[in-house]
This record gives structure tokens, C-alpha cells and sequence, in this order.
């Protein structure tokens, strides 16, 4: 198999008072049952009531972030476009923009280029390689998601 073109690294820092990714409507995102349990322990409750309270489940029963119901977009932003829970945020908000989805192919990379100011900044640090397939695989586990608590994996 050859050798994946971001291997060799890519520029990107994310910018200060940026926001974009977050501020999306109808975004989602997936938790793994790791991000649940620091969510909630940061949240100083219990996972369950945590999800009760933050998340909701997809159609297929996956948990994810609940949205604002008139902006849809995370509950946890608030309106300067600041994460209100940046030090515990899931491994899907860490990852991004080294999505599985967005690494596929090259239309895709360019649309997220296109997206976030932080590939294109004259100030971005290169992120090595082991870097981002450690951020693509950690996002993979994430789509896949848990259906319930406790999990079945963790
Ligand atoms: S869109 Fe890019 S630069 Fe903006 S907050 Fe998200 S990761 Fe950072």
C-alpha cells in the first residue's frame, strides 16, 4: 500500500477566535466512551446523567453532542465562538481537520482547506505524520460511536 500523501506532514495551527468547524449547523459529533467519561467528569457528574443531560442518541442509537434548538449548532459554543468545554472537548473536536472524511481524496482535502483558516495560515506549524493518523484513527473509533452505557467496548 502506498504511502498516504499527509504522511510527510501538514501545516496547520488552529486560530485564535476562529470558531468555524464548531459553527456549523446540523453538525455532529460522535463521542467514544472515553470522551464520555471525561465529559461528564469535567461536567462533575455521572456519565449517565451527563448523557441524559448534553447528548441525545442518532436514529441508529449512537450518542452524540446535543445542538442549541434554534442555531443547531453544539451547545457547548458560546457566543464569542469560544468552546466552553475546550479542555475536555471529544477526540472528534481534537482531531479536526485530520477527519477520515476529509483525508479521502483530494477534492475532499481541498473543500476542508477551503473551510479552515488554519491550513492556510502563514503562522501553521507542520503536524508530523504519526501525528495525524493517530487524529484520523481516533476519529474513525468516534464515528463508530457507543449505544450505551456502560459500553460494551471502551
Ligand atoms: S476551522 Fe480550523 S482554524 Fe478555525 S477553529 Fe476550526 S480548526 Fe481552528
Amino acid at each position: 500500500m502506498s504511502r498516504p500523501w499527509w504522511m510527510a506532514g501538514v501545516p496547520f495551527t488552529c486560530q485564535p477566535d476562529c470558531g468555524k468547524c464548531c459553527d456549523e449547523p446540523g453538525g455532529i459529533v460522535y463521542l467514544r466512551p472515553e470522551d464520555a467519561k471525561i465529559m461528564a467528569s469535567h461536567h462533575e457528574m455521572v456519565v449517565e446523567e451527563w448523557l441524559e443531560r448534553d447528548c441525545r442518541q442518532t436514529l441508529d442509537g449512537r450518542w452524540v453532542l446535543k445542538s442549541d434548538p434554534v442555531t443547531e449548532v453544539c451547545i457547548y459554543l458560546d457566543e464569542d465562538k469560544k468552546c466552553t468545554t475546550y479542555q475536555a472537548r471529544p477526540a472528534q473536536c481534537k482531531s479536526y481537520p485530520f477527519w477520515a472524511e476529509n483525508v479521502r481524496s483530494d477534492r475532499s482535502w481541498k473543500k476542508t482547506v477551503s473551510e479552515c483558516p488554519g491550513l492556510e495560515s502563514e503562522v501553521a506549524f507542520i503536524i508530523d505524520g504519526d501525528t495525524i493518523r493517530r487524529k484520523i484513527l481516533d476519529d474513525r473509533d468516534a464515528s463508530r460511536g457507543f449505544r450505551e452505557w456502560p459500553p460494551k467496548r471502551m
